[in-house]
């Protein structure tokens, strides 16, 4: 591990941290909780804002490499809800399970027990203070939402997910098959082609 890049990773999401870890393995992955940062509101009216002021608030606590993710999923037919609000659907100190139920309300409401969904991940990478280009990378994972919830795999929303053409919920997936699949995953190798361009030129 001594002479691996270290980059924290601006989350205190356990989930997301795993899949970091997972995804990134030549990295030092740390999280900003151990490090003591507190995450600042996300007051953002994007992804890409929330992801960015994650980075930025991590990078210039830790002066280290920073690595922000803001993600959420798309219901189109709830209005794109919940999107920006996916961590606090339900209420502001919201649980995973809780958010879930109110997501299953909301399709019942409709009469719904499935509708077309998409998860959204937005990564920023500030690779030091006076960055004047940080890396983006965005990556989208199709698929649906169910009221019919299986697995315990993941996290977040998982249990309802379930990938376009596929019969299982993300929550029944092993987690190398989400990183392959996933809007995290595909962000990261598209983050990791930008690192390795700069890093060649
Ligand atoms: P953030 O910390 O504001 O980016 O919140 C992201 C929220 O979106 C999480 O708390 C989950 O509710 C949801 N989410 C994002 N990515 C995933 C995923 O890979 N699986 C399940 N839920 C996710």
């Amino acid at each position: 591990m001594a002479n691996q890049t270290t980059i924290v990773v601006a989350t205190n999401n356990p989930g997301k941290l795993k899949e970091f870890k997972l995804l990134l393995p030549n990295f030092n992955i740390i999280s900003q909780s151990s490090l003591g940062i507190v995450p600042e509101e996300e007051l953002g009216e994007t992804f890409f804002e929330n992801s960015l002021k994650k980075a930025r608030v991590a990078n210039t606590a830790s002066g280290k490499m920073s690595l922000g993710d803001d993600s959420g999923l798309i219901v189109p037919a709830l209005n794109n809800l919940p999107g920006l609000r996916s961590a606090r659907y339900a209420h502001e100190s919201a649980t995973d399970d809780e958010n879930r139920q109110y997501l299953k309300n909301e399709l019942e409401k409709l009469n719904l027990n499935q509708a077309k969904a998409y998860y959204v991940c937005v990564l920023v990478l500030v690779r030091d203070s006076a960055d004047p280009f940080p890396l983006i990378a965005t990556g989208i994972f199709e698929g649906s939402v169910k009221t019919t919830m299986r697995g315990e795999n993941g996290f977040g929303y998982d249990p309802m997910f379930y990938p376009k053409d596929s019969n299982f919920s993300l929550g029944e997936m092993d987690k190398n098959e989400k990183a392959l699949l996933s809007h995290r995953g595909k962000a990261i190798q598209i983050l990791k082609n930008k690192i390795q361009k700069l890093s060649s030129e």
